[in-house]
């Protein structure tokens, strides 16, 4: 056997593009870039959907688990395998982290350059050692998220500079087989799709996912849309640019999101809502998810969750789940891994004084 035949022979996991090849922007002559990303776990949780009642059912979709730890990674493959159908060079983006932490991964598996443009001092602990890892080249600027994508933008016009921000539609293509997957699992779309929002691109994928599965017949439904946004840093929500966003949550700590007009659309199509939630329903949702499911997810990633509260409990929700239709189901996206960022619960931490090692002191410590 040739080595390439043996390489080819060998068993991998199926990455997102060879799984829906079929509603992805690639031909036979499109030379895959792939890490396994996708195929994540959709998970019931019985303990949320008490938390709504009216015999609904809540599911979690567990996007931390992707190659890099985040839902990145569905639409850089994409990206970064058109990228190089093209000649591309070298990756550019600018990043709140994630972005940064998948493109470099990817490129490194590509075998091309990658930079990333970073607000200084802006960037949770863990992603920035991604890029690091992976080789990217890292500048950071004195601005914001959004300072950074307006250069990548007038960057990303010299010949073999690919950007892999979420501007680029081959993103948005890739991250909507998160979309398929659901209704792949469920049989159907679910009746409510919950989100975090940050430059919005994710939902306008998830929305473009469902609705190209309807357009086929594979589901009945469409879902509405319900996005949250961190309240220091809401600008769909308030309709108008936050110039300094800020928020404990810093995926989704964006001002003027790039996929805003889209996204509001898909909201209003969907008879939708955006909604906020403070830094504190974030972080107390992100423990909520770890202690009670099992689940850890960056801040960012707990919106969703800290959402569905919301609307199963507080009286100033956009959206109320006390009038919601029996027996619905609801998917709530969790964005990234909670072992990214661990400085924002690290300050929650009890010390523990070390006790003699003894089994009778331990014990005692355990208070058995
Ligand atoms: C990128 C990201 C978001 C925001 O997604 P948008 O497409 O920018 O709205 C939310 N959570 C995490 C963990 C992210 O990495």
């Amino acid at each position: 056997m040739s080595m390439n035949a043996a390489i080819s022979s060998l068993k991998q996991s199926r990455g997102v593009i060879e799984r829906y090849r079929e509603f992805l922007p690639v031909s036979d002559s499109t030379p895959i870039v792939s890490l396994g990303e996708g195929t994540t776990p959709l998970v019931y949780s019985a303990k949320l959907s008490a938390r709504v009642g009216r015999g609904c059912e809540v599911f979690v979709k567990n996007e931390g688990v992707n190659p890099t730890g985040s839902f990145k990674d569905r639409g850089m493959t994409v990206a970064v395998s058109k990228a190089i159908e093209r000649g591309a060079r070298m990756l550019i983006c600018a990043s709140t982290g994630n972005t940064s932490a998948s493109a470099a991964a990817y490129a490194a598996r590509a075998g091309i350059e990658c930079a990333v443009i970073l607000p200084a001092g802006k960037i949770a602990r863990g992603k920035l050692l991604q890029a690091f890892v992976h080789g990217a080249k890292i500048i950071a600027i004195d601005g914001n998220f959004d300072d950074a994508l307006r250069i990548v933008r007038k960057l990303g016009q010299r010949e073999n500079l690919a950007i892999v921000n979420s501007i680029n539609p081959d993103r948005i293509a890739g991250q909507k087989t998160a979309a398929f997957e659901i209704v792949d699992l469920l049989g159907d779309a679910p009746h409510f799709q919950l989100l975090p929002l940050g430059n919005a691109g994710n939902l306008t994928a998830y929305w473009a996912g469902y609705r190209e599965y309807h357009g086929n017949g594979r589901s009945k439904k469409l879902p509405a849309m319900l996005g949250f946004q961190a309240a220091g840093a809401a600008p769909i929500f308030h309709d108008k640019i936050i110039e300094r966003p800020e928020t404990i949550a810093s995926a989704i700590r964006i001002g003027n999101p790039a996929s805003w007009k889209q996204a509001r659309a898909a909201i209003d199509q969907s008879k939708g809502i955006v909604d906020l939630v403070t830094d504190e329903e974030i972080i107390d949702a992100q423990i909520w998810l770890a202690r009670h499911e099992g689940i850890f997810v960056e801040p960012a990633g707990a919106a969703a969750i800290a959402g569905l509260f919301k609307c199963c409990s507080a009286k100033d929700a956009v959206y109320s789940f006390k009038k919601i239709p029996k027996g619905s189901r609801i998917v709530c996206t969790v964005t990234g891994h909670g072992l990214k960022d661990p400085d924002v619960l690290t300050a929650r931490m009890e010390t523990t004084t070390p006790v003699a090692a003894d089994e009778e002191r331990v014990l005692r410590a355990l208070g058995l």
